[in-house]
């Protein structure tokens, strides 16, 4: 059985505690491997290599890290095919998407951080005649990257990359749910030529060994993607600390269709934003809100849409819908659809667990499921649910439309489908959410602002965002003194 193990100072090693957990394929329920169990002490041993690390490695000229960061970059592209089967098995997720997004996206992720690093600069403020202040951008030291399972390579190098950029060693740690992705990411960072213990890797348990990360006063910010009661969690073990904190946090994200929208355009973006990935992307729409007269036109052709989705094996080339992440997800889905039942929603499709043959009959697939006759207050349009479920909402006027995608504790990503001009800018102002797409979806420019308000997170990722989180802001005031 192949072992995941920890990557520290440069060097695979095992975990020192020696126990391991087993990594299921959920498409199957076959187990693939046995992975490192971390905890407290493979963390001092990283932290040791790392905070030796940090000595050059914050020290070293912009241009050589950017050009390290760039082989990284190469070394993914290199090795895209066995990273994307690598993603497909450990999530059940189709190996298309796997190919076409995670991996491609987590080469470009270094990329683009390799061009920040070499761009980086401060600011300057004079002083006229009497002082010039210059503000030093410098490494913090040694920082923590906790990752989710849902996007796993793309969104452990969304962070570890602007945290390398800007010259601090790191201690990542994926989710137990999908680890070998970023077990192979050390032998890429190995060959490109990044010095041992700049970036170390431990495998492991989010009590075991992601809460003494969280928690480890030498570890001074900590870069978090995950579900929003972690964040919390997060949140509350470091106050005390005064650590720098990200929290990129859950979701249950609007689209708001109006009647003038495109609609073969916005029909065909909907099927998208909500079943990508079976709708486990922090910023899949899950609460669709269609202006009155649309709704019924709408309606029909999105549960024909939707049937025309089934799951399948991911390993296929044409599969567009893979397995959940594990059986206890797939029970939580489930769990939430006869919720909505019970408070009063109507099933139009999908529903239920989703059977398929032979080696995928032990797999977690679910039928993308549509909901319609939930009121705002429903918890199934509150809670997140991650997964391919969405409810459908009618609405009458701008005012309602708003109101409702804005009743949520969450303020991630919404979406607007209108040619209107100015309605488009006027709620593009005033929905209570970190990203706002008009008519489009996931539609990323690397240099925006990535966030959410309320319980969607707390700080902005990407573009110099990222490198400004990543560094501490020092100011130097010079005194010109008196003229001579
Ligand atoms: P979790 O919060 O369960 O886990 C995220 C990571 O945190 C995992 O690596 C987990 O470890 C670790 N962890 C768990 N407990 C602790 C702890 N006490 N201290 C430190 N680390 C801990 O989220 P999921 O993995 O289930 O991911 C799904 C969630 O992520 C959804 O809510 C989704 O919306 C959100 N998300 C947000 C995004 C954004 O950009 N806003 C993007 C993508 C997802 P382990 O799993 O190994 O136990």
């Amino acid at each position: 059985m192949k072992h995941v193990l920890n990557f520290i100072n440069g060097v695979y090693s095992e975990p020192l505690g020696g126990n391991y957990f087993e990594n299921t394929n959920p498409a199957t329920g076959e187990v693939i491997s046995l992975v490192a169990r971390s905890d407290s002490r493979d963390l001092e041993k990283a932290l040791n290599a790392a905070q030796d690390a940090f000595k050059k490695w914050s020290l070293l000229l912009q241009d050589k890290r950017s050009a390290v960061l760039y082989r990284i970059a190469e070394g993914i592209e290199s090795r895209l095919e066995e990273l994307a089967q690598a993603e497909s098995r450990d999530t059940g997720k189709p190996i298309t998407f796997a190919r076409t997004i995670d991996i491609p996206r987590a080469a470009t992720n270094f990329k683009f951080f390799a061009g920040a690093a070499a761009q980086f600069a401060s600011e300057s403020h004079e002083m006229p005649g009497e002082a010039i202040n210059y503000t030093l951008r410098q490494a913090i030291g040694t920082v923590g990257c906790i990752s989710p399972w849902n996007l796993p390579l793309y969104l452990f190098t969304w962070k570890i990359a602007p945290a390398l950029a800007t010259g601090n060693c790191v201690i990542a740690k994926p989710s137990e749910l999908s680890p070998t992705t970023a077990h192979l990411l050390g032998e890429i960072c190995n060959a490109a030529g990044l010095p041992p213990g700049v970036l170390n890797i431990l495998q492991g348990f989010g009590a075991e060994i992601g809460e003494p990360i969280v928690s480890h006063p030498e570890i001074k910010a900590i870069s978090f993607t995950g579900g929003t009661a972690t964040g919390a969690r997060i949140a509350q073990v470091t106050a005390p600390l005064f650590k720098k904190i990200s929290l990129e946090l859950g979701g249950k994200n609007p689209c708001l269709i109006f009647a003038d929208c495109d609609y073969p355009h916005t029909l065909k973006q909907v099927i998208r934003l909500a079943f990508s990935n079976n709708g486990q992307i922090c910023l899949c729409g899950s609460r669709i809100l269609v202006e009155e007269p649309l709704y019924e036109r709408f309606k029909r052709d999105l549960v024909q849409k939707i049937q025309e989705l089934k799951p399948s094996d991911p390993s296929l080339a044409e599969s567009r819908m893979g397995s959940l992440i594990s059986k206890a997800h797939l029970k939580k889905v489930d769990d939430y659809v006869r919720l909505a039942q019970q408070e009063g929603g109507q099933v139009l499709c999908g529903g239920r667990i989703a059977e398929l043959d032979g080696e995928f009959q032990n797999g977690a697939f679910y039928l993308p499921t549509l909901i319609e006759g939930l009121g705002p207050d429903a918890r199934c349009n509150l809670e997140e649910i991650f997964g391919p479920v969405v409810t459908l909402q009618k609405f009458s006027t701008d005012q309602e439309a708003l109101e409702l995608a804005n009743a949520s504790q969450y303020g991630l990503a919404a979406t607007v489908w209108t040619e209107n001009l100015s309605r488009a800018h006027r709620l593009g102002a005033e929905l209570k959410t970190g990203i706002v797409w008009i008519n489009c979806w996931l539609l990323r420019d690397l240099r925006t602002p990535f966030g959410g308000m309320n319980h969607s997170g707390l700080g902005r990722e990407g573009g110099w965002e990222a490198m400004r989180f990543f560094t501490e802001a020092k100011n130097v005031c010079i005194n010109f003194g008196p003229r001579s």
